[in-house]
């Protein structure tokens, strides 16, 4: 309740408090009307309101408020002034009561001030609950008896300060854990500087004045820089210069990070060494230093180890390429088949060839194939994957339809069936491998058959043979013999014409020894003929035996000569030894080797015409003798040449007539000869000549 009074000189002069105090209406407070306040009272309001420090009084049992214009921005804008004034002090306070009260209550028993010097005590003000530090005193006043009636508080608020400061303190306290933050990262940078794998320096870049990098200035590296570029000494300081020109690259893009700023990721080689550095470089510092710092790493091994790489990739890709190709072009061919069904899902060309170019990728077996599966195959292939075992097939039969429409077409494949097996020991298919041989079946199949024909053939001729071989003996016995029986009665006719002829069975006629002439001649005809057939059959029947011994052909040849001198004579021919060195001795039967050249002489003769020539000569070689006698007669047809050696072959023509022979000659020598390990052939021209060469193995151990 508010009561106008008159006016208390107490409350007059300027300010807020002074005026609230005058319209105040302290007859309704335990207070009572402020004129009739104690003295004591009166002057310590008289000082509060008149004081510009904040000033708040408590007085009475009640304690009852004033409170001057210092401390009124103390409440706060919307806060307890102005109802705190002339307000029992519990009642205002109650939210620090807990704290104030007892201290009030401890001014007022004992008389003793207090000083509490930035006392924290929230209050509520301006809505709300606020921090707020006071410094503040708090004095007992006495009433005019001297007992204690009030408590003074002269009060200071120093939130501000106190906040202020606390500010500072934490601000300080900031500073100290981001110093000691920054020492400990530095710490940690240095230990990550000086532990880093990567080389790291920090250079400062010198540009000239069109700003174009011409040099740095190492500020610091690390260990790794040493180790890595060999600059520095161990103890880490650099020696001040690189002692080389700087590349060109890497100072140029350094001093591109030193101008502009940006961060540069490069991967280069140096012209130094050639080595490869992943470099890192970036700007530290104010920019006017020039300051770069660069992260670097040697990846020349790593560079190599992938340029291997790419090449081993390559070689892989290469490899790939051509087993494609094997794979694609192998004449073996080859079909990978998966599942239960076997689903192709891989076939080769050989493949496709084999089986007539069809859709087989994605097909089972049995949709791809229909005409094998009646033929077992289906039943191999399903073995195959469940048991694990390969089958392998030796020219296995197999039919074919090349198109849909035709008849299947025989082959036959050597080829092996292969578990497919993938993951832990999982099968999942079969591998198919083989070749298409049917043609060498065939081929095989039909020397089988040749060969069984030629078998035969053998057999019949083996068998004729035989027989011829049986009829020839029984054809030379029965000459042997017919020629012995022969022999016996020609020679008594000889005798018997003989001892007619000399008389001794009485005188004889002129026409009688005429006759007698020509049964002689006669008889050495037949007796010649006899003699001949009886040689030959006995060298048929294989009865004759070679006495052998060193033979000196020139002596073989002169001895051979004088035996047909006579008739050469006679018919006016040369007949001479040429070219025959005593030193060609050939290992023979001499009488047998006489024999031959007789024959070959007496042939000689007999084919050349007068005039001709006769002449014999020798050669040898390391194991041979040859001993040729050529004539310029008659000549023999070249197509007779290879049977002139067959007995009793005479050459027919109007020529052969005039000679007589058994045409047993030649094929009697031919035996000889071969008898004493050699031969005897002959090369002819029709109506120039003949030349007879009797081949003998050469004596042993006689000089050349
Ligand atoms: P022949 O008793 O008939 O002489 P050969 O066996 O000695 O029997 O000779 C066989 C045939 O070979 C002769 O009949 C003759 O036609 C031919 N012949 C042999 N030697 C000569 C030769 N020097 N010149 C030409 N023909 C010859």
């Amino acid at each position: 309740m508010r009561a106008s009074v008159a006016s208390d000189p107490l409350f007059e002069g300027p300010g807020e408090m002074r005026a609230l105090c005058r319209s105040f209406d302290w007859a309704s407070t335990p207070l009572g009307p402020s004129t009739e306040w104690p003295q004591s009272l009166r002057t310590t309001t008289a000082i509060l309101l008149a004081s510009r420090n904040p000033m708040f009084l408590w007085w009475g049992p009640g304690l009852i408020q004033i409170y001057n214009d210092a401390y009124r921005p103390s409440f706060g804008a919307e806060g307890r002034h102005p109802r705190a004034l002339g307000m029992p002090g519990r009642e205002c306070w109650t939210d620090i009561w807990s704290t104030i009260g007892p201290q009030i209550e401890q001014v007022m028993t004992t008389g003793e001030a207090t000083w509490h010097e930035d006392q924290y005590l929230p209050i509520e003000r301006n809505g709300r609950l606020e921090d707020v530090w006071w410094t503040y005193s708090y004095s007992p006043v006495r009433d005019e008896d001297g007992h204690i009636a009030g408590t003074l508080v002269v009060c200071q608020e120093t939130t501000q300060r106190v906040t202020s400061q606390r500010e500072r303190e934490q601000l300080l306290e900031e500073r100290r854990q981001a110093e000691q933050s920054l020492r400990q990262s530095e710490a940690r940078y240095r230990a990550l500087f000086e532990s880093l794998d990567a080389g790291l320096c920090v250079v400062e870049m010198i540009f000239n004045e069109r700003d174009e990098p011409i040099d740095c200035r190492f500020i610091e590296v690390n260990p790794a820089f040493t180790r890595q570029t060999g600059l520095g000494d161990p103890s880490g300081k650099l020696r001040s210069e690189l002692g080389r020109p700087w590349d060109e690259f890497w100072m140029q893009t350094y001093g591109r990070v030193a101008l502009t700023g940006e961060s540069i990721r490069v991967e280069a080689p140096t012209s130094a060494n050639g080595w490869w550095y992943d470099v890192y470089a970036f700007r530290v510092g104010r920019s006017e230093e020039r300051r770069v710092a660069v992260l670097f790493n040697d990846v020349t091994a790593a560079r190599t180890a992938s340029a291997e790489r790419d090449r081993l990739l390559r070689a892989l890709e290469v490899e790939r390429s051509r087993l494609e190709y094997v794979f694609k072009q192998a004449p073996a061919f080859l079909a990978v088949l998966r599942g239960p069904e076997h689903v192709f899902a891989l076939v080769n060309e050989a493949y496709c060839r084999l089986v007539g170019e069809r859709e087989l990728v994605g097909k089972p077996l049995v949709e791809a194939l229909p005409e094998v599966v009646d033929q077992g195959f289906k039943q191999l292939l399903d073995e195959v994957l469940a048991t694990g075992t390969p089958y392998v097939g030796r020219e296995v039969s197999v039919r074919f339809s090349r198109t849909p429409d035709a008849e299947p077409d025989e082959r036959f494949l050597d080829f092996v069936y292969l578990p497919l097996v993938e993951g832990d020991d999982e099968r999942v298919g079969v591998i198919a491998h083989g070749t298409d041989v049917t043609e060498q079946v065939l081929a095989r199949r039909e020397v089988e058959r040749l060969f069984d024909l030629e078998q035969h053939a053998r057999t019949v001729v083996e068998e004729a043979y035989r027989l011829a071989e049986a009829a020839n003996r029984a054809k030379s016995q029965f000459l042997a013999i017919m020629s012995h029986e022969l022999r016996t009665p020609l020679n008594a006719i000889g005798g018997y014409a003989e001892l007619l002829e000399m008389g001794i069975r009485g005188p004889i006629t002129p026409e009688q020894r005429e006759d007698i002439h020509r049964i002689q001649s006669s008889q050495r005809h037949l007796l010649g003929l006899i003699n001949e057939v009886l040689n030959y059959a006995r060298l048929e029947t294989g009865t004759v035996s070679y006495d052998l011994d060193d033979v000196v052909v020139r002596e073989a040849l002169v001895a051979g000569e004088s035996l047909v001198t006579p008739q050469a004579r006679a018919k006016g021919l040369t007949l001479l030894t040429k070219d025959c060195p005593p030193t060609v001795v050939a290992r023979a039967d001499a009488e047998k080797l006489r024999q031959i050249l007789v024959n070959l002489l007496s042939n000689a003769v007999k084919f050349t015409d007068s005039g001709g020539r006769v002449e014999m000569s020798c050669s040898q070689d390391a194991e041979h003798v040859r001993i040729r006698v050529r004539d310029t007669g008659i000549g023999i047809p070249a197509d007779k040449l290879h049977v002139i050696f067959d007995p009793f072959v005479q050459v027919r023509g109007d020529l052969a007539r005039r000679h007589e022979g058994t045409g047993l000659g030649l094929a009697i020598s031919r035996d000889l000869a071969r008898g004493m390990g050699g031969d005897l052939t002959v090369e002819s021209t029709l109506r120039e000549g003949s030349v007879f060469t009797v081949l003998l193995p050469r004596a042993v151990g006689t000089p050349s």
